[in-house]
């Protein structure tokens, strides 16, 4: 029975996740900081139940200081086949290699 709840403990952490970043994303332009407040509580639950944040929307924040990124919060250039993007406000770098097949599996 136990594990029965952990199961279901699980899945309402990953719908909050869930919400919380795509909540983030819409409020972000005009409400930063709230947004802010957002991604850092959905990595608070991820931690807290060993949920993964899914890669569709990991792509979205920074993973060292956990700011959104807007446009004006990060930069994004390609090399070498490969998408660099950083946080202006960490400078944490992230390399995200072009490959179509990988490209596809992503919505
Ligand atoms: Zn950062």
């Amino acid at each position: 029975m136990i594990k029965r709840q952990k199961r279901l403990e699980k899945k309402i952490a990953a719908e909050r996740i869930n919400i919380l970043i795509r909540k983030a994303r819409k409020i972000m332009i005009e409400d930063y900081d709230t947004a802010k407040r957002y991604v850092f509580l959905a990595n608070k639950i991820s931690k807290r139940y060993r949920v993964r944040v899914p890669e569709e929307l990991r792509i979205l924040f920074c993973k060292k200081c956990y700011y959104p990124y807007r446009s004006d919060r990060f930069r994004v250039r390609v090399r070498k086949s490969r998408v660099i993007t950083s946080c202006l406000n960490c400078g944490k770098e992230r390399r995200i290699p072009i490959s179509p097949r990988r490209g596809e599996k992503l919505k």
